[in-house]
């Protein structure tokens, strides 16, 4: 992600439901991104020296400039969320980014989006940025009814809600990814949340057993680590990836 750092200033925020947290700011600097899934990092000032959270860009108004970030509130527990529970008007952030990779390709046949609440925005974002004539599914895991959103979406994309209740985040999803009836033709496919769910999961069902080429299935990752903060889960990451390279003989 390009190191450009832009300052943030709230606007204002309020809840969307129990569990997420929409927060809006104004930016002198933020130059938004073309993608749907566009994200930056916050940073936040501790001692020992700068922590970083991503989130993604819900929306930028083309008229007045403003920013949107939907946060999830998982608890007393993070930084992140903790932040956004009681932040103030007139507050200020330094971000770096925007980065991302991934809008809706016009050229792909169908579409499969799912993810769990952090994820959500970034879905949100890429329903709305498809045409009209958008065919698909989208399956957004969330805690429970009163957490669905209304979202802005084709009429030919499906949507999904699935309730976890008490059960680990990303099982739902990852079942409902499973039992998906694939359609014909050539699907793109942008899958986040969990990590254990999302990369053992279903990342390996959609492109080994399902065999969508990595072109079209390039955007499927985890956002966030049960049981780990940011900084454990990019370790974990780093873990995985090399756990998962090859070694080359001779
Ligand atoms: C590209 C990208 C875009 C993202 N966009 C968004 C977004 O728009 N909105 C958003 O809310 N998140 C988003 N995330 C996920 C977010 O970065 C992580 O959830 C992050 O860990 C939150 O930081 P925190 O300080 O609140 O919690 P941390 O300090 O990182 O973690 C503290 C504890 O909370 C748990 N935890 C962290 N996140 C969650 C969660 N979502 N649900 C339940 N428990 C959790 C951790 O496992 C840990 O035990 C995105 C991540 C990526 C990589």
């Amino acid at each position: 992600m390009a190191r450009q750092r832009a300052t943030l200033t709230v606007l204002r925020s309020a809840p969307l439901n129990e569990h997420l947290i929409r927060v809006h700011f104004t930016s002198e600097d933020f130059r938004p991104s073309e993608f749907s899934d566009s994200y930056v990092k916050f940073i936040f000032d501790r001692e020992g020296g700068e922590v970083l959270r991503t989130y993604t860009i819900r929306s930028v108004d083309p008229a007045t400039g403003e920013i949107a970030v939907d946060f999830v509130h998982h608890g007393d527990e993070g930084i992140g969320g903790p932040w956004a529970a009681t932040v103030a008007p007139g507050a200020t952030i330094d971000v770096y980014g925007p980065g991302g990779a991934y809008s809706p390709r016009p050229d792909a046949d169908w579409h499969l989006l799912a993810g769990d609440e952090a994820a959500l925005p970034a879905i949100a974002a890429g329903l709305e940025a498809m045409p009209a004539t958008a065919v698909g599914l989208a399956f957004v895991e969330v805690a429970g009814p009163a957490d669905e959103l209304d979202l802005v979406k084709p009429e030919g994309v499906e949507l999904i809600w699935l309730h976890r209740g008490e059960r680990p985040a990303g099982e739902l999803l990852a079942e409902a990814v499973r039992s998906a009836s694939w359609r014909a033709g050539q699907v793109q496919v942008f899958i986040h949340g969990e990590a254990q769910a999302v990369m053992h999961d279903m990342r390996r069902y959609i492109r080994r057993e399902r065999r969508v080429p990595a072109e079209w299935a390039s955007s499927i990752s985890g956002y966030w680590r049960r049981g780990r903060t940011e900084e454990g889960f990019r370790t974990w990451k780093a873990e995985l990836a090399d756990a998962e390279t090859v070694p080359v003989a001779g």
